[in-house]
């Protein structure tokens, strides 16, 4: 099977490497096939994102990303197409998204006895609506510095998508609830539209338990009760923040998994960002695109595979000996990954 492979900047190669070995491990077979982004795309295009790399992504539909740095205020990206067309994307990150029509973005939270405190037990998952939002690059100036203006976009086309998401990934992963976070008192008519959407869909779904919540109140409960939650589904913004709030429960960020799922591809990547504080120091904690990849076998029907892995992992978080500065351990990225690996092996009776 071929696998695109994108490394991003910052931290991404040193854990898209970590992860390529856990996976090589397993003697999958897997052909990792390079798609060029960010620094290396600028190099070979002139570009972060080239019109190349998307159509690469197209045609192999699975592909697995290390993070991207995007420039504060500077983040905005002319994608241009070779048709002479283009488009203005908030982000690099939000260009390979919206060009290959991803619109949900999973990410489990699951608590590690030993690493994750009194949050042991919490077991998660945030889904986040990634093609619509307040992150729709819909903004612009008024007058010459007076003010600005960010067009906050709901369809209800995007909010029944990943509302019907929701509902069925609770179906087919044994989830009981879903939770809707909003601000439909504030924000009445967007926020509004996709909670009265969301009701709409629970309504096909008895055997799953509906509810819905305010942001800031599913921010407070998250913190002091968050094994209230099962699946929660929600618009771009609040998602993003409230995934990245579950990686701190748990332990880091560096635990954070994700992925950004579409009708044609998806493409896997951890929550959190190019951490460049700590890259290339072998300092980074690998997990993240590491669980990352289980999920990408689960997608592609190698869930034996991942289990396998998820296990080897958890197994080498739980007994604490090797593992990284972020959870509370002194080993490097690469002993960290020796160490799953040979928890793989042994697994594997080699
Ligand atoms: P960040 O997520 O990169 O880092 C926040 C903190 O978490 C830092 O202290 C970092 O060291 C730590 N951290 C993150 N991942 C870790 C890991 N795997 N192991 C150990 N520690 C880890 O957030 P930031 O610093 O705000 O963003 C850095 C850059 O990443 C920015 O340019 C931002 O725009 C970009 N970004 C990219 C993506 C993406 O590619 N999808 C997502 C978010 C942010």
């Amino acid at each position: 099977m071929k696998v695109g492979v994108l490394k991003g900047n910052g931290i991404g190669p040193e854990i898209v490497a970590a992860m390529q070995k856990v996976v090589d491990a397993c003697e999958l077979g897997i052909e990792w096939v390079n798609v060029p982004i960010a620094d290396e795309a600028v190099a070979l295009y002139g570009t972060e994102v080239p019109e190349e790399s998307i159509e690469l992504l197209r045609e192999l539909k699975v592909a697995i990303k290390g993070p991207i740095s995007v420039e504060k205020m500077a983040g905005r990206l002319t994608y241009t197409r070779k048709d002479g067309t283009s488009q203005i994307y908030c982000s690099n990150n939000n260009a390979i998204r919206q060009e290959l029509d991803c619109f949900a973005c999973p990410r489990p939270a699951r608590g590690i006895p030993g690493i994750s405190g009194k949050n042991e037990n919490v077991n998660l998952v945030v889904i986040r609506e990634i093609s619509e939002g307040i992150y729709a690059a819909l903004e612009h100036r008024i007058g010459k510095d007076e003010a600005s203006e960010a067009i906050k976009l709901i369809t209800k086309k995007g909010a029944e998508r990943i509302c019907r998401y929701a509902f069925e990934y609770a179906l087919s992963n044994g989830r009981k609830k879903v939770t809707c976070a909003h601000k439909a008192n504030a924000i009445s008519l967007t926020d509004g539209l996709f909670l009265e959407t969301f009701r709409r869909v629970a309504k096909e779904y008895p055997q799953i338990e509906s509810e819905d919540l305010m942001v800031d109140a599913t921010a407070y409960y998250l913190v002091t009760n968050p094994e209230r939650f099962d699946v929660i589904v929600t618009m771009n913004q609040y998602g993003d923040i409230l995934s990245d709030l579950c990686a701190g429960l748990v332990g880091s960020l560096g635990l954070g998994a994700g992925a950004n799922i579409g009708e044609a591809c998806a493409v896997f990547e951890a929550c959190h960002g190019s951490a460049p504080d700590i890259a290339g120091k072998n300092l980074a904690n690998p997990t993240s695109l590491i669980l990352s990849a289980v999920m990408m076998l689960r997608h592609v029907g190698m869930g034996q595979w991942a289990d396998l892995i998820e296990d080897s992992v958890r197994e080498v978080l739980i007994e604490r000996k090797h593992i990284t500065r972020d959870v509370g351990g002194k080993a490097t990225t690469d002993e960290y990954t020796n160490e799953v690996i040979r928890k793989i092996r042994e697994k594997m009776g080699k």
